[in-house]
């Protein structure tokens, strides 16, 4: 299911990031933009009685090249109030009500989202009602008191969050739609591959609502197949401020992973793969997605019959976690390769669903085993009893193991690889679990 978007916004030293982290927990993603500009863990996703909903903690952003505060936070509230369904506005109770929550308070006015007004840092409950009443003149109703360090009331806030998350609207979710994240680096050229589909003759082109709300997914139907591309207004918005640019195409891509089938992932072939590129990628890959590289604007490039080799020789370099992702070199400019890409792109996609028998996986395991001995410790010898197929998208697999802990990653990283000559699984991560039977 899809999931919306918490927004937390505030004044420096409030306690965001604090209420952050307790509503994230471990599973957050680092995002990063432009050197002037530090972001650290702004983005991740929560869960609260069944609902799921990711949190974006504006504090985290800070333009160090304006100093002013003022700048600062009509920056984080204009970004909530873009990119969220509701806003946490917290204010710190130690310090009552300051001329700047008044300032944010302005800001937030001009929304129709969701703003819940969070006062932070109060651990005496039995004082509440007083320490509350001045933060009703900001008029967005009662106020909820947390104590976001302690952890105190932080289940009650989650209550009436979940009560006011909108309903998600349920679009159709074709089933033989494959769904399309077109992630990189701005500039890398993913809104004129978009550009260049929609120019086609023989494609079919459709806007559909997306599952959050300003956005908008382009459906295109070529040959026999429906490709989903997420979010294509979010990818062909160019921000008016600089720092903003490599922002939201971050946060972007980290939302649009998460409803993919398939990651398309695309590097501008003068630049080559970045530090952020590595970063989303393997976000992607953690989360289980099938990926194709397109290295775009290769009718720029100075080529001989090596370039291309060399250059996926660099890119795996760069990538080495993802040496299961295919590559392939296009222009968006020329159209050149994109039918391929789109093929490659379905392919991946079959291979996410692909499930192998128990009795062919265990005849190559044996067979692997037979090739090259398993690791040993202390005399003790790894034995694999039989492996299984547990699961798809991504493929998933059980090994049962006399002892866990006598596994390699290398020896792993051999399974891996023999599995994948067997049965290809390309483009797609391989999730493997051990267990112990004796
Ligand atoms: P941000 O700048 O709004 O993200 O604020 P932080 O989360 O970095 O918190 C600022 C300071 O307030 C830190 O020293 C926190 O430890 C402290 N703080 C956060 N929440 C609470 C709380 O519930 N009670 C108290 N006493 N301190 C808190
Ligand atoms: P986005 O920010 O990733 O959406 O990138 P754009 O699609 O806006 O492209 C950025 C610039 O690169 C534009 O000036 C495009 O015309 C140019 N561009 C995109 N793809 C290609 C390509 O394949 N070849 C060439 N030569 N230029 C391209």
């Amino acid at each position: 299911m899809a999931k919306t978007t918490v927004a937390i916004v505030g004044r420096p030293n409030v306690g965001k990031s604090t209420l952050f982290n307790r509503l994230v927990g471990g599973r957050r993603a680092i995002v990063e933009g432009e050197p002037n500009v530090t972001r650290d863990r702004i983005y991740g996703e929560s869960e609260w009685t069944g609902r799921k909903f990711n949190v974006i903690d504006t504090g985290g952003i800070v333009l160090h090249d304006q100093d002013k505060i003022k700048n600062q936070i009509k920056y984080q509230a204009e970004l909530a109030m873009e990119e969220a369904d509701v806003i946490l506005f917290v204010v710190d109770a130690r310090d009552g009500l300051t001329g700047v929550d008044e300032e944010i308070a302005q800001l937030l006015y001009r929304t129709n989202k969701e703003v819940i007004l969070v006062v932070n840092k109060v651990e005496d409950f039995s004082h509440q009602e007083e320490i509350s009443w001045e933060f009703y003149s900001l008029g967005f109703g009662d106020p909820i008191p947390i104590s976001a360090e302690h952890g105190k009331n932080t289940g009650e806030l989650l209550d009436v969050l979940v009560s006011k998350l909108p309903e998600v609207e349920t679009v159709e979710e074709d089933s033989d739609q494959i769904k399309v994240a077109v992630i990189g680096k701005p500039n890398a050229g993913k809104s004129s591959l978009i550009n260049y589909l929609l120019g086609q003759e023989r494609v079919i082109v459709s806007d559909m609502p997306g599952t959050t709300r300003d956005a908008v997914d382009t459906l295109i139907e070529w040959k026999e197949n429906k490709f989903n591309f997420i979010d294509t207004a979010g990818l062909r918005r160019k921000s008016r401020v600089k720092e903003d640019i490599e922002y939201y195409s971050n946060l972007r891509a980290l939302r649009s992973i998460d409803r993919a089938d398939a990651v398309l992932m695309m590097i501008d072939a003068e630049k080559g793969v970045t530090d952020q590129d590595k970063k989303i990628a393997g976000y992607a890959h953690d989360e289980g997605k099938a990926m194709v590289i397109a290295v775009n604007k290769w009718d720029l490039m100075d080529k001989n019959s090596k370039t291309m080799q060399n250059y996926t020789d660099e890119v795996y370099f760069q990538l080495k976690f993802l040496n299961y992702v295919p590559v392939t070199y296009i222009s968006a400019l020329t159209g050149e390769r994109i039918e391929e890409l789109l093929s490659l792109v379905e392919f991946v996609v079959d291979q996410s669903n692909l499930r192998i028998k128990t009795g062919i996986l265990n005849e190559v395991i044996s067979e692997a085993v037979q090739l090259r001995e398993p690791p040993s410790r202390k005399g003790k010898r790894l034995k694999i009893y039989y492996g299984s197929q547990v699961g798809i998208k991504p493929p998933t697999f059980v090994f049962f193991v006399n002892d866990p802990n006598l596994m390699h990653f290398a020896y792993q990283r051999y399974l891996e690889n023999v599995l994948r000559e067997a049965f290809g699984y390309v483009g797609n991560p391989m999730l493997f679990k051990l267990k112990q039977r004796n």
